[in-house]
């Protein structure tokens, strides 16, 4: 039996969604809702997938690659893993044994990481390159990941001419509650900047809980939602 509160916050934010798409003028082939199911049980997972979501992301390899070892072993339908947290380069070997999409590349050395890494599982078997989102950092504060979006054509010159590394889009997270059309306006900006270089890396990885309506607006094609559909996180 799936938990009959997270069933309703599903459609709830699923219905939202799709009205926001279509407010916007927008097709709803173009976006994606991807569930952050981090502080959350396996189990969450499995109902999720059985509402029909597909799109799964977490922000901490630790937590991350067991559960979605133990979801992999059970008979579920085709899903993905997005990686959307702060990534260590020690943790690159772990997080593409299940990751389809990496959001968060945001420097030079985690790059080189991506490339070493995925050079030896091609060298020891079948593996697709991996699809990865540059992160844009909105604020002034280089302690929040990402870069910041006045280097990004010179980094995202350096992920084009990297093998085994693919490049999508753009991902932003916005910043200040009074601010949040401004930032999504920018991450929008980057996006075209990036177009010039890669037209078909044409994604935009924006839109949270509280955000996401906006976000859809201003041409996000991959939503990142936790509580809203989750529940509140249990910390520990
Ligand atoms: C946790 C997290 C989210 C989801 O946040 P909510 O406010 O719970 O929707 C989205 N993006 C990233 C990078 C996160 O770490």
């Amino acid at each position: 039996m799936v938990d009959q509160q997270l069933a309703e916050r599903y459609q709830s934010v699923t219905q939202s969604v799709a009205q926001a798409i279509a407010a916007a003028n927008r097709d709803a082939g173009e976006v994606t809702t991807i569930v952050v199911t981090k502080f959350h049980p396996a189990q969450m997972v499995l109902d999720l997938l059985e509402l029909g979501a597909r799109d799964f992301g977490e922000n901490k390899d630790q937590e991350a690659a067991p559960k979605a070892a133990q979801v992999r072993a059970l008979d579920v339908p085709e899903h993905r893993w997005h990686f959307v947290g702060q990534l260590q380069s020690n943790k690159v070997k772990s997080v593409l044994n299940y990751a389809a999409a990496i959001h968060s590349l945001d420097r030079e050395s985690l790059l080189g990481a991506l490339v070493k890494e995925v050079a030896k599982k091609k060298a020891v078997g079948e593996f697709k390159d991996i699809d990865v989102f540059i992160e844009l950092n909105l604020t002034d504060d280089p302690e929040r990941g990402g870069m910041q979006p006045a280097d990004l054509t010179r980094f995202a010159t350096s992920v084009l001419e990297s093998p085994g590394v693919n490049l999508v889009g753009v991902m932003g997270v916005a910043s200040l509650d009074n601010q949040i059309e401004a930032d999504f306006e920018r991450i929008r900006l980057a996006s075209e900047t990036l177009r010039t270089l890669k037209p078909e890396a044409n994604l935009i990885s924006a839109g949270m809980s509280g955000d996401f309506g906006t976000a859809i607006q201003y041409g996000a094609t991959h939503l990142r939602i936790g509580t809203a559909i989750t529940g509140p996180r249990q910390y520990n």
